[in-house]
């Protein structure tokens, strides 16, 4: 009896486990990762790593939209990959794999491009704010193109959930409209997959920028030592009306409070008050945060660390991913091409 109920649960087991819900999320190659990164996406791909089936790209196809220099990006890669094994990807779980490796990306992005207008992208938010930032001049086909490439990255895998940070919610928007245009002219291939937001969907940058960002070189970096946390602290922009110690501070306006909230999340209320009564001073403020930051970046120096010695480790666990998802590419175009009648 014993035997049969334990047989009857590892059925059910495995049927539950063919049901999980898939992600696929990616990040452009782009250097080291920062904080922006961590809170925004990275530790969502951590954390639902049990509950779902986890795909994760590095999305060097993508990354080409602003360097062109191919080596430098496999070494951002690779730096990228240590990264996310050293914030808890476990690699047993989760494939990650380079874009530019699997063929069917171009392939499914060239069709697509078939069902979505250029007006519909060049009305993309995300494309006006990356041209003002980043100051472009002359915006690049390819780059027009972004979300119709990151559309094809997510329905290659059928993701269902894409975890992303806020600056990414229109692109998971325009990959909804090539799902449901895709099925309603060629029948129901691909899910309509959903962004999933942390609470810290855009982390503000040390400048006050409203988003940590690598092209604005306002970042924290998470292989950052306490040292550097605490120097990049000391030039953080505050709140422009408190200028010294004793004059009252408005929380609500100071990037630094919201570090507060997020990596010192017991002591808000008291640094709410002081920095309001004026008896905390920002330089205190500044430090007591970086030394929260630090403490709570420990555990992922340290494995940085392993993973930095061990890089052809890294290596094979890349080359691993890319097998795995080369097959799941291959799937879903063989019935692209059914649908399509392209047999
Ligand atoms: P950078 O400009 O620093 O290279 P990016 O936004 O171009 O950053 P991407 O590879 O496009 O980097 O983004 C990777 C993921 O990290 C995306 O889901 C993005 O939304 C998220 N992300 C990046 N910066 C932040 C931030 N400051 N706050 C929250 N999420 C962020
Ligand atoms: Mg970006």
């Amino acid at each position: 009896m014993e035997a049969i109920s334990l047989y009857e649960l590892t059925l059910k087991d495995s049927v539950v486990l063919q049901n999980k819900k898939r992600i696929l999320s990616g990040m452009r190659p782009t250097g080291k990762l920062h904080l922006g990164h961590l809170v925004g996406a990275l530790e969502n791909w951590v954390s639902l790593q049990n509950e779902y089936e986890n795909y994760h790209l590095i999305a060097d196809y993508h990354a080409l939209t602003t360097n062109l220099d191919t080596e430098e990006l496999y070494q951002n890669s690779i730096d990228m990959m240590i990264d996310w094994l050293a914030a808890g990807i476990d690699p047993g779980k989760s494939p990650m794999f380079r874009q530019s490796q699997i063929k069917e990306h171009a392939e499914l992005f060239m069709i697509f491009s078939m069902l979505i207008t250029t007006a519909r992208l060049e009305r993309n938010p995300t494309l006006k704010d990356q041209v003002r930032d980043l100051n472009i001049e002359n915006v690049i086909y390819g780059h027009l193109g972004y979300p119709v490439l990151q559309s094809a990255d997510i329905l290659l895998y059928k993701g269902n959930i894409v975890p992303v940070g806020e600056d990414q919610v229109p692109h998971i928007e325009i990959t909804r409209e090539i799902a449901r245009r895709f099925n309603q002219q060629y029948g129901d291939v691909f899910p309509e997959p959903e962004a999933k937001l942390t609470k810290f969907a855009r982390l503000p940058g040390l400048d006050g920028n409203i988003k940590m960002s690598k092209s604005a070189g306002n970042t924290i970096l998470l292989s950052e030592s306490p040292d550097e946390i605490k120097s990049k602290l000391k030039k953080a922009v505050t709140d422009p009306q408190k200028i010294r110690k004793g004059d009252s501070g408005r929380p609500e306006v100071c990037l630094v409070f919201t570090y507060h909230q997020k990596f010192n999340p017991t002591e808000t209320a008291e640094i709410d008050a002081g920095c309001r009564s004026g008896a905390l001073g920002c330089v205190d403020c500044k430090m007591k945060v970086a030394s929260k930051i630090s403490n709570y970046l420990n555990p992922f120096r340290e494995k940085r660390m392993y993973y930095e010695s061990h890089q052809s480790e890294v290596k094979e666990i890349l080359k691993s991913g890319e097998e795995q998802a080369k097959q799941l590419a291959a799937q879903t175009m063989a019935e692209v091409r059914t649908a399509m009648k392209l047999g």
